[in-house]
């Protein structure tokens, strides 16, 4: 045995991540189901360090030094579990498995335990940042044992991005824990774009610009507080036009499309009970664009005439609020992505540390920012935050921009410009800052239908009214 770390699925991910770790000074053991993918990576790129070519399984498997680290980056679903079957016969107590592919959290928990029954460790590793990032330093959750980290972190950590000198790289909690995380980031990834998206729309529609000249306020937002991979990148689509001369933007489907993990974030949050309405509503705005027989039929019926679409706007004005408008909502979004993998942590018993995730996502991954430093300090200031939203930063920036988020989604409405993502973050701020909700008329309402008692707010005890009879109140017990 040479290789110090084996991998095994050498499509676009794995082929660079492999790179990468080579590219670092360590041996890899390298295998792909069909080998023609191996033969062209040596040949592509075996110069670039130490590679150990295998065409079948049991050869890779025995290139690799014990305790055998062997990741895993194949499809996700059956194929991840077809290739941990053929994989455990061939390894010996004490070997890790490293699932780096898109897994569910629940499957890699359930893997973790069928491998616990072979004295092997299953680590779900959740690998961001898309081809690049694999080749060029990705951002990198990892799960599983603190044995299995003390042997395999090392060398991820020396893979991943690094940020003032530290990577964007740690162990964030037992079992599914890396796969959770990841999760919740592409959950935020989804909140984040769609946030983007409104704003696109609400310069275009209401302030009247053109793609080209939103790109410049896309690059001039990215000087300040907003500085992000994505807004970065938005003004480079905005600005891309096509070989006609058309802005690319124009001449791309509207209807968006999901792999499915922001479906899982939000499947999730509904079992957590955590309302992550931001991610929700990008979620099912990317299914409401992709109902094209539905959109024609309201088309058609509720066609708009320019003059219903027509809002009159100071536009440099607006143009700052809608910017003031996207980072209260971003902050929104965010507080509530966190909230889930706090609540996720507890009910699975794992030991996440917030400030740390936030940390290992300021770079390698979709979506790394400046903001998320400020997340790391908020967390450390204290650990067991209640909310991101009323610690002293992001308070203050909500507070300052509140009445523009209100003006841009009252024009929104006024306009006709579907803003579901700005809507449904500013109600969820006046929903926890609100001294009395609605929903005492709610609790009343399921009193009366269904006896399903309710508290008061004068005194202790649960409660119900006699609503088909002599409306006397009665105390349970
Ligand atoms: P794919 O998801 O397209 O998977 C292709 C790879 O899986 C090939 O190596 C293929 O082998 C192998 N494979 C499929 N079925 C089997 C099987 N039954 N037995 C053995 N091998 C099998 O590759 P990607 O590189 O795009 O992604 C790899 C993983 O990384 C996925 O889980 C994905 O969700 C995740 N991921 C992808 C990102 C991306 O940007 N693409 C970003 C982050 C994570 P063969 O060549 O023989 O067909």
């Amino acid at each position: 045995a040479t290789a110090t770390i084996g991998l095994t699925g050498l499509a676009v991910m794995g082929r660079n991540l492999a790179r990468n770790i080579a590219r670092h000074g360590h041996t890899i053991a390298v295998h792909n189901r069909t080998h023609a993918r191996t033969e062209s990576l040596i040949a592509d790129h075996g110069d670039e360090g130490d590679f150990v070519a295998t065409e079948s399984l049991e050869d890779f498997v025995a290139a690799i030094e014990k305790p055998r680290v062997v990741l895993v980056m194949v499809k996700a679903g059956d194929p991840t579990d077809a290739v941990i079957d053929d994989l455990v016969p061939l390894l010996e107590e004490g070997d890790i498995v490293v699932d780096c592919g898109n897994a569910h959290f629940a499957d890699t928990i359930r893997r973790e335990k069928q491998l616990e029954e072979h004295g092997l460790h299953f680590v779900g590793t959740g690998v961001s940042g898309g081809e690049e990032g694999a080749l060029n330093g990705p951002s990198i959750m990892v799960g599983g044992s603190d044995q299995a980290y003390e042997r395999l972190g090392p060398i991820l950590e020396s893979i991943a991005a690094q940020v003032d000198g530290e990577p964007c790289c740690a162990h964030v909690g037992t079992g599914g824990a890396g796969h959770f995380v990841k999760m919740v980031h592409n959950g935020i990834e989804y909140a984040d774009m769609q946030l983007i998206a409104e704003s696109y729309d609400l310069l275009r529609s209401i302030g009247d610009l053109e793609p080209a000249a939103i790109a410049d306020v896309f690059a001039d937002w990215n000087g300040g507080e907003l500085e992000s991979f994505l807004i970065q990148m938005t003004a480079d689509v905005l600005r891309h036009t096509d070989a006609g001369g058309q802005p690319f933007v124009d001449v791309v489907r509207d209807a968006a499309e999901q792999k499915g993990t922001g479906r899982w974030t939000v499947q999730s949050a509904l079992d957590l009970g955590v309302p992550i309405t931001g991610i929700a509503e990008a979620t099912f705005a990317r299914s409401l664009s992709g109902h094209t027989d539905q959109r024609a039929a309201a088309r058609k019926v509720f066609s708009t005439s320019p003059e219903d679409d027509t809002v009159e706007v100071d536009r440099d004005a607006f143009v700052d609020d809608v910017r003031a408008a996207l980072y209260s909502s971003k902050v929104v979004a965010y507080a509530q992505g966190f909230d889930q993998i706090a609540v996720g942590a507890e009910t699975h018993g794992w030991d996440i540390d917030l400030g740390q995730v936030a940390k290992i996502w300021r770079d390698g991954c979709i979506i790394r920012a400046r903001f998320l430093g400020r997340i790391t300090e908020a967390y450390a200031d204290e650990p067991d935050l209640t909310t991101l939203l009323t610690t002293e930063f992001f308070a203050e920036a909500v507070k300052e921009g509140v009445d523009a988020w209100r003006h841009v989604v009252a024009t929104a409405a006024q306009g006709g410009v579907p803003v579901p993502a700005f809507g449904s973050s500013l109600s969820y701020f006046d929903g926890l800052r609100r001294e009395r909700l609605p929903a005492a008329l709610i609790q009343a309402l399921r009193d009366n239908f269904g006896a399903h008692t309710y508290q008061r707010v004068d005194r202790e005890g649960t409660f119900h009214t006699a609503w088909a009879g002599d409306l006397s109140e009665s105390e349970q017990h």
